[in-house]
């Protein structure tokens, strides 16, 4: 039991909970924030679902640091039904961290995660379960249509395509929290920052089998959205770093040197034919842009092989002083107790 809880203490009514239950089949996460007037329907329409599933089940809901009343009201609801575990962070960290604490806590064989706002239908929980069961390691909900205004849907529309095509893992919503997946899938993620949207990518990496369902979405109606247009620079930016981290992440000479080496050619290159026809046919370079070219290409090539060779330097100290593996291992998922 001490591994699944490495990072944090449980809260008490994580405690209390655990004491009434046996290792559950379904985790259910759910990140909140600032929900009042839906955590009580949330967690009435939850329960209806998963009690008909016929398959032990725990629901860990993640308060985000809500300050609206949010968290009176799911102590009430974690009082009052002793399969819901409630996780409170100690303030607003963020969607992405707060996946991250349920998944820290949940044990169930398959880890189901969903948003608290109801605009998920939790009906559509069981078919995703069963795509688990027929076989796949993780199961990604596609809104369908999408029932968000068009200032989500447009930019929406473009990161998915660009994120389809960067990460080369070929589904249709990245941004849908409706998702099933496999324990131990799970247990391999890292999350960072709001890295959230890009789980299928880093679990493609893992090796793991991948496919989307078409689900059913709901407009908000209680509450409002906590991102606003901010939120497209940074998932461009995140998809930078996930492409780069994913492909060259335990590699970072072979980027830095490539462009390092074309930099530095071709500023050689340039440097040489210079230095030909100054020395051959006696022609002045000393005022010519190109000049400035060559040198400044050279220079550039030689930091960057540099950099790749920092890069290397670094990957090493982080995998070797903690004892980091390149690989992931498939492993079966624990047995239930
Ligand atoms: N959320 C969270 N922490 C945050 C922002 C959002 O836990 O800092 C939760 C929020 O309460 C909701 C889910 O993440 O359950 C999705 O947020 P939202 O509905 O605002 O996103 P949208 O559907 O507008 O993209
Ligand atoms: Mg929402």
């Amino acid at each position: 039991m001490a591994a699944l809880y490495r990072k944090g203490r449980p809260s008490d009514y994580t405690y209390r909970a655990m004491k009434h239950e046996k290792t559950p089949g379904i985790s259910l996460v759910i990140p909140i924030y600032n929900e009042v007037d839906n955590v009580v329907s949330l967690h009435h329409e939850l329960t209806g679902v998963l009690a008909q599933m016929g398959r032990s089940y725990e629901i860990i809901l993640v308060d985000d640091g809500s300050n609206d009343g949010t968290r009176e009201r799911l102590a009430a609801i974690a009082d009052s039904d002793p399969c819901v575990r409630l996780l409170l962070l100690r303030r607003n960290f963020g969607q992405t961290a707060a996946f991250s604490a349920g998944f820290d806590h949940a044990r169930g064989d398959v880890v189901v995660t969903s948003d608290g706002d109801l605009q998920n239908d939790p009906s559509e929980i069981p078919r995703l379960v069963a795509k688990i069961e027929e076989g796949y390691d993780m199961v990604c909900g596609w809104r369908k249509p999408r029932k968000d205004p068009l200032s989500k849907l447009i930019p929406s529309w473009f990161g998915n395509r660009l994120i389809s095509w960067a990460t080369g893992v070929r589904l249709h919503d990245y941004g849908c929290s409706l998702k099933a997946m496999r324990l131990d899938v799970v247990r391999g993620l890292r999350l960072y920052g709001e890295m959230h949207r890009f789980i299928p990518a880093v679990a493609s990496w893992m090796g793991v089998t991948l496919t989307e369902v078409p689900v059913r979405h709901r407009p908000r109606v209680r509450g409002s959205s906590k991102y606003g247009l901010g939120r497209t620079a940074r998932v461009l930016l995140d998809l930078l770093t996930v492409k780069f981290l994913v492909a060259y992440g335990t590699r970072p000479a072979h980027l830095f040197g490539l462009m390092g080496l074309a930099f530095g050619g071709i500023g050689l290159m340039i440097l040489g034919y210079l230095s030909y026809i100054r020395l051959f046919a006696d022609t002045a370079i000393g005022g010519r842009p190109l000049l400035l070219l060559g040198v400044l290409l050279f220079l550039t090539g030689v930091i960057f092989v540099n950099f790749g060779l920092l890069g290397e330097l670094l990957v090493r100290t982080y995998h070797e002083s903690q004892n980091k593996p390149i690989y992931v291992l498939k492993q079966t998922p624990p047995r239930r107790t």
